[in-house]
């Protein structure tokens, strides 16, 4: 990726980060305001708790983004920009344009979404949560 290229990637992940900046003060505003109106029933309450709880999970959502376009605009400000973070190796190009916080190149990243897949609850997945046993006496009973 030229200079060129990662100045117009730069100005693209600048102006993301502005919007977010934006989203994320507006919805700050929100909250207050639904903090501002105490409600007077529980229902009110409830619709002050689900809305916030909406809110809050879009945040965290756009924080986790704000995070990444940070970290890809130091890294093009260090100089490291569009190389794999893990291996060193330049990312490639059709990459670094459709994810330009990408820290890792396409190998690096599948090995870590594997690491991640495989680290969590090993067990097989089952929809019931009651041990075989237990599902098995069930239906002896029914
Ligand atoms: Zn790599």
């Amino acid at each position: 990726m030229n200079p060129i290229e990662i100045e117009q990637l730069k100005q693209r992940l600048q102006l993301q980060r502005q919007e977010i900046l934006q989203f994320l003060n507006r919805v700050e505003r929100e909250m207050y305001s639904i903090d501002d109106h105490s409600p007077q029933d529980s229902a009110d309450q409830c619709v002050a708790s689900v809305s916030k709880e909406s809110l809050f999970e879009r945040t965290s959502q756009q924080r986790t983004m704000l995070r990444l376009i940070q970290a890809a605009l130091r890294r093009i400000q260090g100089g490291s920009f569009g190389m794999c973070a893990t291996c060193g190796e330049v990312i490639k190009d059709r990459r670094l344009l459709a994810l330009p916080w990408a820290q890792f190149c396409l190998r690096c990243q599948e090995v870590q979404e594997f690491q991640e897949a495989t680290q969590g609850d090993v067990r097989p997945h089952s929809d019931t949560h009651v041990p075989p046993a237990t599902a098995e006496t069930w239906r002896r009973a029914g």
